[in-house]
């Protein structure tokens, strides 16, 4: 009987079956090259190969007795627009992931700075509690040449502020639900808040719950930690996955009893969904049942709207903005649903920004030999962001907004802010 790497639990065909479908599928590579033409790394560094030949033609070569095959693997950013674009169904970008996994295995080495940016949920319990000097030392530009010099962390690099309230603090505190709330037994939610609006962005979590509320919904905020996505990137798998263990044990009594889990990171939620089984190769019935229960929350507020059940008394707000859809958005393949819902807001025009990714691909434009990379990458999404309306952009995900309003100066806001402000709930 084969068991689960986390659980140490049997498991089942089905568990077994996914993350060798991941590794078989590099034999139905043709070889048509759709993905490294649409590689956004590759196509603006001579340093990377690209997906078809560090993905599947590579993957032939892994042999798990032996030393990796290619150091350039690292410069994949793990943004999955492969994956996405290959007409053969090949997971490239999930391959890529288990690749870097072992070949930092093979150097037994991970750069302290990689660590250090895995665990962006110790550094906001760490300088939450004392925001505004951390937030002035990471302002200071020298303290962040030294923080180059000595980490590794390019100087520029676009890291959020710390928040001295976190969005805990706030909902288990001060939280008033809205004026419009009436509780429901069969309409409650589960909100995955992530790190980034814990530690760095409160008012994203607020605006969510202001909607849902507004919407009817009692929102439940379990116990969770880091979704676990930044330490797999950095190939800590390990302890990525004890992460996912611990949020899908929190998490599927909700999912048990009904609940659907919703998140605004749509990073979080895609770990949930789909990379705790297919890179992480935890794959449980827990683990699959949250799967089924998360949701992105434009996903699942557009579902409500198509059910005829979302409020839509917006106050008209009579602006132009930009939205860039984020790759880890698109790798839910749900459509673009925010869209749909702030289209819903009188006087609203959504220019949806033509680029494929902004660069930052969640720590990988951080790092200093990497930061010219994503800023050369999201050149296309800043150009068209400060064409289109360089004061205010909309973006899913908490990264890209911090990458792209570095790059542009725009204030970047979710969704779900937008559909808070035209409720006229903040
Ligand atoms: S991985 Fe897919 S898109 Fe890339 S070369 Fe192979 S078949 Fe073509
Ligand atoms: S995940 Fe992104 S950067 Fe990596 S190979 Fe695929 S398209 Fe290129």
């Amino acid at each position: 009987m084969t068991t689960n790497t986390v659980t140490d639990t049997p498991v089942d065909d089905v568990t077994l079956s996914l993350w060798h479908q991941v590794q078989n599928s590099a034999d139905y590579c043709v070889k048509c090259n759709i993905c490294t033409s649409f590689c956004p790394v590759s196509n603006v560094t001579d340093l990377f190969p690209g997906p078809k030949y560090v993905g599947p033609q590579a993957q032939r070569f892994r042999n798990p007795k032996e030393l990796s095959v290619d150091d350039s693997l690292d410069y994949c950013s793990g943004c999955g627009i492969c994956s996405m674009v290959c007409p053969h169904d090949v997971k490239v970008m999930e391959m890529n992931a288990k690749g870097r996994y072992k070949l930092y295995q093979d150097k037994k080495d991970i750069p302290i700075r990689n660590r250090m940016l895995g665990r962006s949920e110790l550094l906001g319990q760490l300088s939450s509690p004392v925001a505004p000097i951390a937030n002035f030392f990471l302002n200071n530009p020298l303290v962040r040449i030294l923080v180059e010099k000595i980490v590794g962390v390019h100087r520029k690099a676009p890291l959020p502020g710390f928040s001295f309230e976190t969005f805990r603090g706030w909902f288990n505190g001060v939280h008033k639900k809205s004026p419009n709330y009436k509780p429901s037994t069969d309409k409650r939610v589960v909100y995955y808040h992530g790190c980034s609006t814990n530690y760095y962005e409160p008012h994203v979590g607020k605006a969510a719950v202001a909607v849902l509320e507004h919407n009817g919904y009692e929102v439940v905020i379990p116990e969770q930690v880091c979704c676990g996505l930044p330490m797999l990137s950095n190939a800590e798998f390990d302890a990525a996955r004890k992460n996912a263990c611990t949020n899908v044990e929190s998490l599927v009594k909700y999912a048990r009893a009904g609940y659907k889990i919703v998140g605004t990171s749509t990073s979080c939620t895609l770990s949930l969904k789909s990379d705790y089984l297919h890179i992480l190769d935890y794959n449980t019935e827990e683990s699959r049942l949250v799967s089924q229960q998360t949701y992105d929350i434009c996903e699942f507020l557009l579902d409500l709207y198509d059910a005829g059940e979302l409020k839509t008394d917006f106050n008209p707000v009579n602006i132009t903005v930009p939205y860039h859809s984020p790759c880890q958005l698109k790798a839910h393949n749900m459509g673009l649903p925010a869209i749909d819902l702030m289209e819903l807001i009188p006087g609203v025009n959504i220019n949806h920004v033509q680029a494929e990714c902004c660069g930052i691909a969640g720590t990988y434009g951080y790092k200093k030999e990497k930061y010219q990379i994503g800023m050369d990458v999201g050149k296309p999404v800043f150009d068209q962001v400060k064409q289109i309306n360089g004061s205010l952009a909309v973006c899913d995900s908490e990264t890209c907004r911090w990458q792209i309003k570095g790059a542009t100066g725009a204030k970047m806001i979710h969704p779900v802010e937008l559909m808070a402000k035209a409720y006229g709930l903040i």
